[in-house]
C-alpha cells in the first residue's frame, strides 16, 4: 500500500492506495488544524489521528507520496526525498508561501512516523516543467526576473497529466498523437494545453492566481490594478493580497464562491449571479480559443474536478457559440452527472469533449510507485 498525503495550511487528505487495484483504498480529510475547535492542535496531532484512523501498520506502507505544490525550476519529476530535497524545497517558500510550509511539515512529521518507507515529493509544478521558453517567460526585466525566479511555473499539475493520460485511453488513441485541452475547474481552476503528453500552456504563472475565475481568486487581472488599489485606496500590498486571495472571483462578483449555489441564484433571476457565471465562461471560452491557436490541431477537451465533473451547464455555457471550430457539447450526454469517463460530443464531431474525473491522491500514488517500483 501506498501513503498519499496532501498536507495544507489548515488540512490534511490522507489515502493509503493500493496501485494494483484502485478501488481498493481508504482514507479522509482532518480539517481546520490548529484553529479553535478544529479536530487537531497541529500537523504532527493530525498526522497520528490520520494513522489511528486508518489502522496504520508502518510495516505495511511500501512509500509514502506527498503532495507539494511549488517545486520551482529544479524538481521537474517526483523526487525521491532526503536532507537535500526538503533544504530545496525550503528555499522555495517564497514562491509558495501558503502552501510549501504545510507540505514541508507533512513531510518531517510522517518522516517520524513511517521511517522505514521511502518517502516521495510529488510536485503540482513539475507536468509544466516542459512549457516551451514563449510560454513561461513574462515580459519583463530579464536580470530582474531571473533575480527573483520570476516565470510561468504553472499549477494542478499532477491533475492535467493524470487526467490528459485518461482522456486517451477514453478515446482509445496514442498519447503521442493527441492534442488536448484540459480544464480543472475545482475551487481553484486551470486550463492547460497539452500535446502529445507533453504541457506546452497553462493559465496558472508564477502563482495560483492567474488564469481562469476561481472560487476567491480572481485569475487574470491588469496588473495595474495592484498599483492602483495602493496609490488610490492607501491599500497595503497584505490588504491587496487578501482581496487577492479570498475576496476575488466568483466572491468578489457574487458574494459566493460555490459555483452550485452561484448556479441556483441565476436560477432565481440574480443579476449578480448572472453575471458571474457570464465572466467565468467567457474566461474558459477565451483560453479554449487561444490554445486551440497554440496546439494548431485540436483533439479533445477535457472538462474535470467539482465544477468541471458535475456542473453540465457550465460546460454548455462555456462551449457555447464554437460550432465553427468543431466543437460542441450532445445535450443528452452532457447531461447530469456521471461518476465515470465519458464523451459528452456528438458522433463524429471534429473535436471530442470529455468528462473525466481527477483524482489526485491516486495520480500521486501512481507517480510515487513509478519512480520506486517501475
Ligand atoms: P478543490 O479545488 O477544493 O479540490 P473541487 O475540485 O472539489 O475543489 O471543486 C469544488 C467546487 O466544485 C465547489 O466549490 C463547487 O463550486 C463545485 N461543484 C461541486 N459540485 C457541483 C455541482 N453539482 N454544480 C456546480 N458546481 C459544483
Amino acid at each position: 500500500m501506498i501513503l498519499v498525503l496532501n498536507c495544507g495550511s489548515s488540512s490534511l487528505k490522507y489515502r493509503l492506495v493500493d496501485c494494483s487495484n484502485p478501488a481498493n483504498r481508504r482514507g479522509g480529510t482532518i480539517e481546520r488544524i490548529g484553529e479553535p475547535g478544529g479536530e487537531a492542535a497541529d500537523h504532527a496531532a493530525a498526522l497520528r489521528k490520520a494513522a489511528r484512523d486508518l489502522g496504520l501498520d508502518p510495516g505495511d506502507i511500501r512509500a509514502v507520496g506527498h503532495r507539494v505544490v511549488h517545486g520551482g525550476t529544479r524538481f521537474r519529476q517526483p523526487t525521491l526525498i532526503d536532507a537535500s530535497v526538503i533544504g530545496a524545497i525550503r528555499e522555495l517558500i517564497p514562491l509558495a508561501p501558503l502552501h510549501n510550509p504545510a507540505n514541508l511539515t507533512g513531510i518531517e512529521v510522517a518522516r517520524e512516523l513511517v521511517p522505514n518507507a521511502p518517502h516521495v515529493a510529488v510536485f503540482d509544478t513539475a507536468f509544466h516543467a516542459t512549457l516551451p521558453d514563449a510560454a513561461a517567460t513574462y515580459a519583463l526585466d530579464t536580470d530582474l526576473a531571473k533575480r527573483f525566479g520570476i516565470r510561468r511555473y504553472g499549477f494542478h499539475g499532477t491533475s492535467h497529466r493524470f487526467v490528459s493520460r485518461r482522456t486517451a485511453d477514453l478515446l482509445g488513441r496514442p498519447l503521442a498523437e493527441l492534442n488536448t485541452i484540459v480544464l480543472h475547474l475545482g475551487n481553484g481552476a486551470s486550463a492547460a494545453a497539452v500535446a502529445g503528453g507533453r504541457c506546452v500552456e497553462t493559465s496558472m504563472g508564477l502563482s495560483p492566481l492567474e488564469g481562469l475565475v476561481m472560487g476567491t481568486r480572481p485569475g487574470d487581472l491588469d496588473p495595474a490594478i495592484g498599483m492602483h488599489l495602493h496609490r488610490e485606496g492607501g491599500l497595503s500590498i497584505d490588504e491587496i493580497d487578501e482581496i487577492y486571495q479570498r475576496r476575488s472571483g466568483l466572491t468578489g462578483l457574487c458574494g459566493d464562491n460555490d459555483l452550485r449555489r452561484v448556479l441556483e441564484r441565476r436560477q432565481a433571476g440574480d443579476p449578480a449571479a448572472a453575471l458571474a457565471v457570464e465572466v467565468y465562461c467567457h474566461r474558459i471560452r477565451k483560453y479554449i480559443g487561444a490554445y486551440h491557436a497554440v496546439l494548431g490541431r485540436l483533439d479533445a477537451i477535457t472538462f474535470t474536478a467539482g465544477v468541471g465533473e458535475n456542473a453540465d451547464e457550465i460546460r454548455r455555457d462555456c462551449l457555447a457559440g464554437l460550432e465553427p471550430l468543431g466543437i460542441a457539447v450532445d445535450h443528452d450526454r452532457n447531461a447530469g452527472r456521471c461518476p465515470t469517463a465519458r464523451i459528452i460530443s456528438p458522433d463524429h464531431a471534429k473535436v471530442a469533449v470529455c468528462v473525466v474525473p481527477t483524482d489526485e491522491e491516486y495520480a500521486i500514488a501512481e507517480e510515487t510507485a513509478e519512480l520506486l517500483f517501475a
